[in-house]
C-alpha cells in the first residue's frame, strides 16, 4: 500500500528514500502510532546505514512521548532483535533497516511480542493510527525512559549454539570467509563462527555506514567474496544483506551460488532428522518440492513475505521453511528469517556429511531461475488475470500472490514488489532456454496491461 510518493507502507514495514519519503517527521509519527498501539517495553535496533543515527533519536523520542520503556539494543541484526523481543517478553520491537534495499533507502520493521512481524491486520491498524491527526502524547509526569542493552547478539549466539552440534562443527576446523557488507551482521556472524571453532576471514565486517557493494546478497554482488574464498582457500563463504536475515553462499571453489540454494541446503539437512511440512513462498524454486519429496514431506506455498511464511509455519507445524532469497526460518529458535542461524545449520550439514559444499550442491536438483525487475512500472493485475483466464485453464494459473502461470516444464511469476516500486518477473525451468521463453512471455503480457 502506498501512502505517498517515495514512501511504501506494506506488510513488510514502512520503507522510503531518505529525505524524500522517509524523514524524521514520518519516523516520529509512525513510531508514535506503534508506541500507542503496543505500550510497555519496546526494543529498538538498527543496521549500520548513515541515516540510522537520525532515525534512532526520532524513534526514541516518539517512544518516550507515549510513555513506553524504550530499550536501545544498538547495531543489531533483525533476527537478533526478534529473538530478544520473544525471550524477554517485551511488548514489541522496531528495527530501523533498509535490509536489502540500496543505500538511499531506509525502513522500519515492526515486531510483535511473540517475535514475529506485525500481522497484516495489525499493520492496517498501525496505518490508521499513523494517519490520524489527533494522536496525543503523554504529559511531563508520564513520559517513558530509555535503557541500553548490548546483550542481544550474544544471547542470539548462545541460543543458536544450543540447536546445532557444536563439537561436530568444531571438529572440522572450517575456514570461513564472511562478507557482512559492513552491515548489522558485521559482529554477530564472525563471533558465532569463532565460537564454532572456525578460522574466520572477515570481508567487509566494519559495521560502518558505507556498504562495500549493493546490499542484496545475489551472485552479481559477491564477486569480492568469491575472490577471497579462492585466495585463502576457505571451505565456504557466507554473505548477508544489511540486517542479516538473509544468507547467501560461496562454494570452496569460489562459485557464488544463487541465494535459492541456502533454503534448499537447510531443508536437505533438517529433513534428514526431522520429517514434517516445509513452507515457502510461491516464488521459491521447485527444487524445494523435489528435496521434500525425497523425504516424503509436503510443501506448502504462501504469498511472498516472511510474515506469510511464518504464520503458515506456525499453523502447519512446519519443521523448516523460509524464502528463496536466502531467508531461512528454523522454528526451534524463532519464526523469523535468520541468516545467522542459517550459517550454523549449513556448517552442521557440511560437518555431518563430511564433504564440501560443491559436492552437496551437486546432489541437489538443478533448475534454471531467471529473476528480473522492471522498475517504475505499475500494471493492472485484474485485467491481466482476466486475460490469462481466457488463455489458460484454472490448473495452469495461481493467484496466491500476483499471477503465476504453471507449465509442465516450469513456471513464471509476476508480482508487484512490496519493498520497492517495481514489478518482479521470476521464471524457472529445467533449462535456460525454456526459462527465457517463460520470462519473455510474461514481459510481453505486463506491458500490455501497464497502467
Ligand atoms: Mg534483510
Amino acid at each position: 500500500m502506498k501512502a505517498d510518493s517515495n514512501l511504501i507502507i506494506s506488510a513488510s514495514g514502512v520503507r522510503g528514500i531518505v529525505g524524500l519519503g522517509l524523514t524524521p517527521q514520518v519516523v516520529t509519527k509512525i513510531v508514535l502510532a506503534f508506541g500507542k498501539m503496543m505500550g510497555g517495553k519496546i526494543l529498538l535496533g538498527y543496521d549500520t546505514r548513515t541515516s540510522n543515527e537520525m532515525f534512532k533519536y526520532a524513534a526514541l523520542s516518539a517512544l518516550l512521548s507515549t510513555g513506553c520503556e524504550a530499550v536501545d539494543l544498538g547495531i543489531c541484526p533483525t533476527p537478533s532483535l526478534q529473538l530478544m523481543v520473544k525471550d524477554q517478553q517485551a511488548s514489541g520491537g522496531i528495527v530501523i533497516t533498509g535490509s536489502h534495499n540500496p543505500p538511499e533507502w531506509n525502513a522500519l520493521k515492526f515486531v510483535r511480542s511473540d517475535g514475529l512481524f506485525l500481522f497484516p491486520e495489525q499493520v492496517n491498524r498501525l496505518i490508521d493510527l499513523y494517519q490520524a491527526t489527533n494522536v496525543k502524547t503523554s504529559a511531563w509526569d508520564r513520559l517513558g525512559k530509555v535503557f541500553r542493552d548490548d546483550s542481544a547478539i550474544w544471547h542470539h549466539i548462545k541460543r543458536i549454539m544450543q540447536l546445532v552440534d557444536v563439537e561436530k562443527i568444531k571438529s572440522r576446523k572450517f575456514k570461513v570467509a564472511i562478507d557482512a557488507n559492513n552491515g548489522a551482521g558485521s559482529f554477530a556472524t564472525p563471533l558465532l563462527l569463532q565460537e564454532l571453532g572456525c578460522s574466520v576471514v572477515k570481508v567487509n565486517c566494519q559495521a560502518k555506514g558505507e556498504f562495500a557493494h549493493l546490499p542484496e546478497p545475489v551472485p552479481a554482488n559477491l564477486q569480492g567474496l568469491s575472490s577471497v574464498v579462492k585466495e585463502v582457500e576457505a571451505d565456504i563463504g557466507f554473505a548477508h544483506d544489511a540486517d542479516a536475515d538473509r544468507l547467501a553462499l560461496v562454494s570452496e571453489r569460489g562459485e557464488a551460488l544463487s541465494e535459492e540454494y541456502t533454503l534448499m541446503i537447510a531443508c536437505d539437512f533438517i529433513l534428514q532428522t526431522k520429517r514434517g511440512p516445509v513452507v515457502t513462498n510461491v516464488s521459491t524454486s521447485r527444487a524445494i518440492d523435489d528435496i521434500a519429496a525425497r523425504f516424503d514431506c509436503p510443501v506448502i506455498r504462501t504469498p511472498v513475505g516472511d510474515i506469510h511464511v511464518s504464520k503458515c509455519m506456525q499453523a502447519s507445524g512446519a519443521v523448516i521453511g523460509g524464502e528463496g532469497n536466502g531467508g531461512v526460518i528454523f522454528p526451534p529458535l524463532n519464526y523469523a528469517r535468520d541468516g545467522i542461524m542459517a550459517a550454523a545449520l549449513i556448517l552442521n550439514h557440511l560437518a555431518n556429511e563430511d564433504t564440501s559444499l560443491s559436492s552437496i550442491v551437486n546432489k541437489l536438483p538443478r533448475y534454471c531461475m531467471l529473476k528480473q525487475k522492471v522498475k517504475n512500472l505499475e500494471i493492472d493485475f485484474e485485467k491481466l488475470k482476466q486475460s490469462l483466464c481466457c488463455e489458460f485453464s484454472s490448473d495452469e494459473l495461481d493467484f496466491t500472490d500476483g499471477v503465476q502461470i504453471l507449465f509442465p516444464e516450469g513456471w513464471v511469476h509476476i508480482r508487484a514488489s512490496g519493498t520497492e516500486p517495481l514489478v518482479r518477473v521470476i521464471a524457472e525451468a529445467k533449462d535456460k532456454k525454456t526459462a527465457e521463453d517463460f520470462s519473455r512471455l510474461a514481459l510481453d503480457k505486463i506491458f500490455i496491461f501497464k497502467k
